[in-house]
Protein backbone atom coordinates (compact mmCIF):
# COMPACT_ATOMS: atom_id res chain seq x y z
CA UNK A 1 0.00 0.00 0.00
CA UNK A 2 0.99 3.40 -0.77
CA UNK A 3 0.69 6.79 1.50
CA UNK A 4 1.32 10.25 0.03
CA UNK A 5 1.25 12.00 3.50
CA UNK A 6 -0.80 15.58 3.38
CA UNK A 7 2.71 17.69 3.18
CA UNK A 8 3.69 16.12 0.00
CA UNK A 9 -0.11 17.07 -2.22
CA UNK A 10 1.55 20.87 -2.79
CA UNK A 11 4.17 19.89 -4.56
CA UNK A 12 2.40 17.16 -6.68
CA UNK A 13 -0.87 18.44 -7.26
CA UNK A 14 -1.30 22.06 -8.62
CA UNK A 15 -4.53 23.82 -10.61
CA UNK A 16 -4.11 22.35 -13.67
CA UNK A 17 -3.75 18.71 -12.58
CA UNK A 18 -6.68 19.11 -10.56
CA UNK A 19 -8.96 20.66 -12.96
CA UNK A 20 -8.02 17.91 -16.08
CA UNK A 21 -9.01 15.13 -13.47
CA UNK A 22 -11.63 16.99 -12.20
CA UNK A 23 -12.72 17.67 -15.61
CA UNK A 24 -12.36 14.03 -16.81
CA UNK A 25 -14.19 12.87 -13.72
CA UNK A 26 -17.81 15.41 -14.56
CA UNK A 27 -17.69 13.83 -18.32
CA UNK A 28 -17.10 10.39 -17.25
CA UNK A 29 -20.61 10.98 -14.84
CA UNK A 30 -22.56 11.96 -17.21
CA UNK A 31 -21.35 9.09 -19.69
CA UNK A 32 -22.69 6.71 -16.91
CA UNK A 33 -19.34 5.59 -16.25
CA UNK A 34 -18.85 7.26 -12.92
CA UNK A 35 -21.03 7.01 -10.07
CA UNK A 36 -21.18 8.64 -6.98
CA UNK A 37 -22.44 6.36 -3.94
CA UNK A 38 -24.58 7.44 -0.64
CA UNK A 39 -23.06 10.02 1.49
CA UNK A 40 -22.84 9.20 5.12
CA UNK A 41 -23.01 12.53 7.47
CA UNK A 42 -23.18 12.51 11.28
CA UNK A 43 -22.73 14.51 13.95
CA UNK A 44 -20.64 11.78 15.98
CA UNK A 45 -22.03 13.77 19.43
CA UNK A 46 -18.55 14.55 21.05
CA UNK A 47 -16.08 17.44 20.37
CA UNK A 48 -18.79 19.16 18.22
CA UNK A 49 -17.73 17.06 15.34
CA UNK A 50 -19.55 16.21 11.65
CA UNK A 51 -18.15 13.05 10.02
CA UNK A 52 -19.13 11.18 7.06
CA UNK A 53 -17.81 9.45 3.74
CA UNK A 54 -17.67 10.18 0.66
CA UNK A 55 -17.35 7.48 -1.75
CA UNK A 56 -17.78 6.62 -5.79
CA UNK A 57 -16.75 4.08 -8.67
CA UNK A 58 -15.42 5.79 -11.83
CA UNK A 59 -15.24 2.81 -14.49
CA UNK A 60 -13.40 4.70 -17.09
CA UNK A 61 -10.60 5.63 -14.94
CA UNK A 62 -10.57 2.57 -12.62
CA UNK A 63 -10.63 4.72 -9.48
CA UNK A 64 -12.54 3.41 -6.25
CA UNK A 65 -12.11 5.02 -3.48
CA UNK A 66 -13.81 7.24 -0.60
CA UNK A 67 -12.98 10.45 1.53
CA UNK A 68 -13.43 10.57 4.98
CA UNK A 69 -13.17 12.96 7.28
CA UNK A 70 -15.27 16.44 8.25
CA UNK A 71 -15.64 19.26 10.54
CA UNK A 72 -14.10 19.64 13.83
CA UNK A 73 -14.83 23.09 14.95
CA UNK A 74 -12.17 22.95 18.32
CA UNK A 75 -9.07 22.18 16.30
CA UNK A 76 -8.07 25.89 15.38
CA UNK A 77 -7.28 26.43 18.86
CA UNK A 78 -5.04 23.33 18.47
CA UNK A 79 -2.98 24.61 16.06
CA UNK A 80 -4.99 22.13 13.37
CA UNK A 81 -7.44 22.87 10.60
CA UNK A 82 -11.05 22.78 11.52
CA UNK A 83 -11.55 20.38 7.75
CA UNK A 84 -10.21 17.26 8.39
CA UNK A 85 -10.48 14.74 5.61
CA UNK A 86 -8.28 11.26 4.01
CA UNK A 87 -8.77 9.66 1.19
CA UNK A 88 -8.51 5.95 0.59
CA UNK A 89 -7.66 4.06 -2.72
CA UNK A 90 -8.70 0.02 -3.39
CA UNK A 91 -7.92 -1.77 -6.44
CA UNK A 92 -11.39 -1.82 -8.57
CA UNK A 93 -9.81 -5.57 -9.52
CA UNK A 94 -9.15 -7.07 -6.11
CA UNK A 95 -10.58 -4.57 -3.42
CA UNK A 96 -7.29 -4.59 -1.91
CA UNK A 97 -6.61 -1.29 -0.24
CA UNK A 98 -3.88 0.69 -2.67
CA UNK A 99 -3.24 4.05 -1.33
CA UNK A 100 -3.60 7.05 1.54
CA UNK A 101 -4.10 9.99 0.48
CA UNK A 102 -3.76 13.26 2.32
CA UNK A 103 -7.25 14.74 1.63
CA UNK A 104 -6.84 18.73 3.44
CA UNK A 105 -5.28 20.38 0.39
CA UNK A 106 -6.77 18.42 -2.10
CA UNK A 107 -10.51 19.47 -1.21
CA UNK A 108 -9.58 22.82 -1.50
CA UNK A 109 -8.13 22.28 -4.73
CA UNK A 110 -11.01 19.90 -6.42
CA UNK A 111 -13.58 22.39 -5.14
CA UNK A 112 -11.68 25.20 -6.77
CA UNK A 113 -11.19 22.88 -10.06
CA UNK A 114 -15.26 22.18 -10.65
CA UNK A 115 -15.75 26.06 -10.49
CA UNK A 116 -13.04 26.41 -13.15
CA UNK A 117 -14.50 23.64 -15.18
CA UNK A 118 -17.98 25.55 -15.12
CA UNK A 119 -16.28 29.14 -16.26
CA UNK A 120 -14.69 27.13 -19.06
CA UNK A 121 -17.50 25.79 -20.63
CA UNK A 122 -19.57 28.30 -19.16
CA UNK A 123 -18.98 31.83 -18.92
CA UNK A 124 -18.78 34.48 -22.10
CA UNK A 125 -15.55 34.00 -23.69
CA UNK A 126 -14.85 37.67 -23.51
CA UNK A 127 -15.12 37.68 -19.69
CA UNK A 128 -12.92 40.98 -18.00
CA UNK A 129 -13.77 40.92 -14.38
CA UNK A 130 -13.87 38.29 -12.26
CA UNK A 131 -16.43 38.95 -8.87
CA UNK A 132 -15.60 37.06 -5.61
CA UNK A 133 -17.91 36.66 -2.92
CA UNK A 134 -16.71 35.13 -0.04
CA UNK A 135 -13.21 35.78 1.66
CA UNK A 136 -12.65 32.61 3.91
CA UNK A 137 -10.34 29.80 3.52
CA UNK A 138 -11.54 28.89 -0.14
CA UNK A 139 -11.89 31.86 -1.55
CA UNK A 140 -8.20 31.97 -2.50
CA UNK A 141 -8.27 28.73 -4.36
CA UNK A 142 -11.05 29.42 -5.75
CA UNK A 143 -9.38 33.30 -7.48
CA UNK A 144 -6.14 31.08 -8.57
CA UNK A 145 -7.98 28.33 -10.28
CA UNK A 146 -10.51 30.87 -12.14
CA UNK A 147 -8.16 33.45 -13.08
CA UNK A 148 -6.66 30.76 -15.32
CA UNK A 149 -9.78 30.24 -17.17
CA UNK A 150 -10.41 33.92 -19.04
CA UNK A 151 -8.13 36.85 -19.61
CA UNK A 152 -9.04 38.45 -16.28
CA UNK A 153 -7.91 42.36 -15.63
CA UNK A 154 -9.91 42.51 -12.39
CA UNK A 155 -11.01 41.07 -9.25
CA UNK A 156 -13.92 42.44 -6.93
CA UNK A 157 -15.00 41.47 -3.99
CA UNK A 158 -17.72 41.38 -1.53
CA UNK A 159 -17.29 39.55 2.05
CA UNK A 160 -19.91 39.56 4.73
CA UNK A 161 -16.98 39.67 7.67
CA UNK A 162 -15.19 43.07 5.42
CA UNK A 163 -12.19 42.35 7.74
CA UNK A 164 -11.76 39.47 6.03
CA UNK A 165 -11.11 40.60 2.65
CA UNK A 166 -7.63 41.40 2.82
CA UNK A 167 -7.23 37.71 1.88
CA UNK A 168 -8.47 38.21 -2.26
CA UNK A 169 -6.48 41.41 -2.27
CA UNK A 170 -3.53 39.64 -1.60
CA UNK A 171 -4.47 37.32 -3.75
CA UNK A 172 -5.35 39.07 -6.37
CA UNK A 173 -2.14 40.85 -6.07
CA UNK A 174 0.08 37.83 -6.30
CA UNK A 175 -1.55 36.82 -9.47
CA UNK A 176 -0.85 40.87 -11.09
CA UNK A 177 -4.03 41.20 -10.97
CA UNK A 178 -6.03 44.69 -9.13
CA UNK A 179 -8.51 44.54 -6.50
CA UNK A 180 -11.57 46.34 -5.62
CA UNK A 181 -13.78 46.07 -2.41
CA UNK A 182 -16.97 46.73 -3.62
CA UNK A 183 -20.94 46.82 -2.33
CA UNK A 184 -23.00 43.69 -3.84
CA UNK A 185 -24.80 45.94 -6.34
CA UNK A 186 -21.15 47.10 -7.60
CA UNK A 187 -19.72 43.45 -7.46
CA UNK A 188 -22.89 42.72 -9.52
CA UNK A 189 -22.47 45.90 -12.03
CA UNK A 190 -18.89 44.83 -13.27
CA UNK A 191 -17.86 41.08 -12.82
CA UNK A 192 -18.64 38.91 -15.72
CA UNK A 193 -18.33 36.14 -13.27
CA UNK A 194 -19.46 35.50 -10.12
CA UNK A 195 -17.53 32.80 -7.56
CA UNK A 196 -19.66 32.91 -4.50
CA UNK A 197 -17.96 30.66 -1.87
CA UNK A 198 -19.51 31.10 1.87
CA UNK A 199 -21.06 29.31 4.32
CA UNK A 200 -24.16 31.31 4.64
CA UNK A 201 -27.42 30.30 5.29
CA UNK A 202 -29.58 33.96 3.65
CA UNK A 203 -28.97 34.96 0.38
CA UNK A 204 -26.33 37.48 0.24
CA UNK A 205 -26.34 38.02 -3.91
CA UNK A 206 -30.16 39.36 -5.24
CA UNK A 207 -31.41 38.74 -9.09
CA UNK A 208 -31.58 43.05 -9.45
CA UNK A 209 -27.60 42.59 -8.56
CA UNK A 210 -26.51 40.58 -11.50
CA UNK A 211 -26.42 41.53 -15.05
CA UNK A 212 -27.24 39.43 -18.17
CA UNK A 213 -24.35 37.68 -19.92
CA UNK A 214 -23.11 36.64 -16.18
CA UNK A 215 -21.67 33.40 -14.87
CA UNK A 216 -22.30 32.36 -11.37
CA UNK A 217 -20.17 29.69 -9.65
CA UNK A 218 -22.29 29.28 -6.74
CA UNK A 219 -20.19 26.79 -4.83
CA UNK A 220 -20.38 26.97 -1.02
CA UNK A 221 -23.96 25.47 -0.25
CA UNK A 222 -22.86 21.88 0.51
CA UNK A 223 -25.74 21.66 3.17
CA UNK A 224 -29.52 21.47 3.57
CA UNK A 225 -30.42 25.26 4.77
CA UNK A 226 -27.26 27.04 3.38
CA UNK A 227 -27.90 29.60 0.92
CA UNK A 228 -25.64 32.13 -0.99
CA UNK A 229 -27.93 33.43 -4.05
CA UNK A 230 -31.04 34.52 -3.99
CA UNK A 231 -33.61 31.86 -5.19
CA UNK A 232 -35.13 34.20 -8.39
CA UNK A 233 -31.65 34.39 -9.30
CA UNK A 234 -31.39 30.63 -9.36
CA UNK A 235 -34.83 30.84 -11.57
CA UNK A 236 -33.85 33.40 -13.91
CA UNK A 237 -30.63 31.53 -14.60
CA UNK A 238 -29.96 28.77 -17.19
CA UNK A 239 -28.52 26.27 -14.03
CA UNK A 240 -25.79 23.29 -14.46
CA UNK A 241 -24.71 21.33 -11.34
CA UNK A 242 -22.21 18.10 -10.92
CA UNK A 243 -24.64 15.62 -9.26
CA UNK A 244 -28.57 16.78 -9.88
CA UNK A 245 -29.43 14.79 -6.70
CA UNK A 246 -27.40 16.67 -4.51
CA UNK A 247 -28.46 19.92 -6.33
CA UNK A 248 -32.15 20.05 -5.70
CA UNK A 249 -31.78 19.00 -1.92
CA UNK A 250 -28.28 20.66 -0.57
CA UNK A 251 -27.27 22.44 -2.90
CA UNK A 252 -27.77 26.26 -3.94
CA UNK A 253 -31.04 25.26 -6.22
CA UNK A 254 -32.32 23.66 -3.39
CA UNK A 255 -34.22 26.86 -2.13
CA UNK A 256 -35.66 27.76 -5.93
CA UNK A 257 -36.99 23.63 -6.53
CA UNK A 258 -38.45 23.96 -2.80
CA UNK A 259 -40.19 27.29 -3.92
CA UNK A 260 -41.35 25.64 -7.21
CA UNK A 261 -39.25 28.20 -9.03
CA UNK A 262 -37.09 25.42 -10.71
CA UNK A 263 -37.67 22.10 -11.69
CA UNK A 264 -35.32 19.00 -11.25
CA UNK A 265 -35.78 18.55 -15.16
CA UNK A 266 -34.55 22.09 -15.49
CA UNK A 267 -30.99 21.69 -14.26
CA UNK A 268 -28.11 19.65 -16.58
CA UNK A 269 -24.92 18.84 -15.79
CA UNK A 270 -21.68 20.54 -16.35
CA UNK A 271 -20.44 16.88 -17.53
CA UNK A 272 -23.50 16.85 -20.41
CA UNK A 273 -21.39 20.17 -21.55
CA UNK A 274 -18.09 18.98 -21.65
CA UNK A 275 -19.80 15.92 -23.19
CA UNK A 276 -21.17 18.07 -25.90
CA UNK A 277 -24.62 16.50 -25.01
CA UNK A 278 -26.00 19.93 -23.84
CA UNK A 279 -25.32 23.45 -25.38
CA UNK A 280 -24.17 24.81 -22.31
CA UNK A 281 -24.54 28.80 -22.49
CA UNK A 282 -26.47 29.73 -26.06
CA UNK A 283 -26.39 33.63 -25.66
CA UNK A 284 -23.74 36.23 -24.91
CA UNK A 285 -26.69 37.71 -22.34
CA UNK A 286 -27.94 34.85 -20.76
CA UNK A 287 -27.13 33.99 -17.36
CA UNK A 288 -25.79 30.91 -16.74
CA UNK A 289 -25.31 29.37 -12.94
CA UNK A 290 -23.20 26.49 -11.53
CA UNK A 291 -24.40 25.08 -8.93
CA UNK A 292 -21.15 22.85 -7.12
CA UNK A 293 -21.86 20.69 -4.33
CA UNK A 294 -19.30 18.80 -4.49
CA UNK A 295 -19.05 14.89 -4.81
CA UNK A 296 -17.14 12.08 -3.72
CA UNK A 297 -15.73 11.49 -7.12
CA UNK A 298 -13.97 14.92 -7.16
CA UNK A 299 -12.07 13.92 -4.53
CA UNK A 300 -10.97 10.43 -5.03
CA UNK A 301 -9.92 11.63 -9.12
CA UNK A 302 -7.61 14.46 -7.46
CA UNK A 303 -6.28 11.36 -4.78
CA UNK A 304 -5.70 9.29 -7.96
CA UNK A 305 -3.77 12.02 -9.22
CA UNK A 306 -1.57 12.97 -6.40
CA UNK A 307 -0.89 9.01 -6.18
CA UNK A 308 0.28 8.52 -9.96
CA UNK A 309 2.58 11.93 -9.36
CA UNK A 310 3.71 10.18 -5.99
CA UNK A 311 5.00 7.36 -7.27
CA UNK A 312 6.68 8.94 -10.60
CA UNK A 313 8.29 11.31 -8.72
CA UNK A 314 9.36 9.12 -6.12
CA UNK A 315 7.89 10.53 -2.87
CA UNK A 316 5.54 7.77 -2.50
CA UNK A 317 5.81 5.76 1.09
CA UNK A 318 5.10 2.15 0.41
CA UNK A 319 4.25 0.02 3.63
CA UNK A 320 3.02 -3.78 3.67
CA UNK A 321 -0.31 -3.83 4.70
P1 LIG B 1 -14.55 29.72 5.97
O1 LIG B 1 -15.17 29.44 7.30
O2 LIG B 1 -13.08 29.84 5.87
O3 LIG B 1 -15.19 31.08 5.40
C1 LIG B 1 -16.58 31.31 5.48
C2 LIG B 1 -16.99 32.42 4.54
O4 LIG B 1 -18.40 32.61 4.65
C3 LIG B 1 -16.36 33.76 4.87
O5 LIG B 1 -16.21 34.51 3.69
C4 LIG B 1 -17.41 34.40 5.77
O6 LIG B 1 -17.32 35.81 5.83
C5 LIG B 1 -18.66 33.95 5.04
N1 LIG B 1 -19.86 34.02 5.89
C6 LIG B 1 -20.00 33.51 7.14
N2 LIG B 1 -21.24 33.79 7.60
C7 LIG B 1 -21.89 34.48 6.61
C8 LIG B 1 -23.18 35.03 6.47
N3 LIG B 1 -24.07 34.94 7.44
N4 LIG B 1 -23.49 35.65 5.30
C9 LIG B 1 -22.60 35.74 4.29
N5 LIG B 1 -21.35 35.23 4.37
C10 LIG B 1 -21.01 34.61 5.52
O7 LIG B 1 -15.13 28.61 5.00
P2 LIG B 1 -14.48 28.02 3.67
O8 LIG B 1 -13.61 26.88 4.03
O9 LIG B 1 -13.96 29.12 2.84
O10 LIG B 1 -15.80 27.38 2.99
C11 LIG B 1 -16.81 28.21 2.48
C12 LIG B 1 -18.01 27.37 2.15
O11 LIG B 1 -17.69 26.44 1.10
C13 LIG B 1 -18.56 26.52 3.30
O12 LIG B 1 -19.97 26.59 3.28
C14 LIG B 1 -18.10 25.11 2.95
O13 LIG B 1 -18.94 24.12 3.51
C15 LIG B 1 -18.22 25.17 1.44
N6 LIG B 1 -17.47 24.14 0.72
C16 LIG B 1 -18.06 23.64 -0.40
C17 LIG B 1 -17.41 22.66 -1.14
C18 LIG B 1 -18.05 22.14 -2.39
O14 LIG B 1 -17.56 21.14 -2.95
N7 LIG B 1 -19.08 22.76 -2.89
C19 LIG B 1 -16.16 22.19 -0.73
C20 LIG B 1 -15.56 22.76 0.40
C21 LIG B 1 -16.22 23.75 1.11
Amino acid sequence: MIIVPEAEIAGLVDEQAAFEAVEAVFAAMARGDATNFPVVREAIGHADALYGFKSGFDRAGLVLGLKSGGYWPGNAGRGLTNHQSTVVLFDADTGQCKALVGGNLLTALRTAAASAVSIRHLARPDAKVLGMVGAGHQSAFQMRAAVRQRAFEKVVGWNYHPEMLPRLAETAKALGLPFEAVSLEELGAQADVVVTITSSFAPSLMAAHVRPGTHLACMGTDTVGKQEVDAALVARATVFTDEVAQSITLGEAQHAVKAGLKAETDIATIGQVIEGTHPGRTSADEITLFDGTGVGLQDLAVADRALRLAVERGVAQSVDF
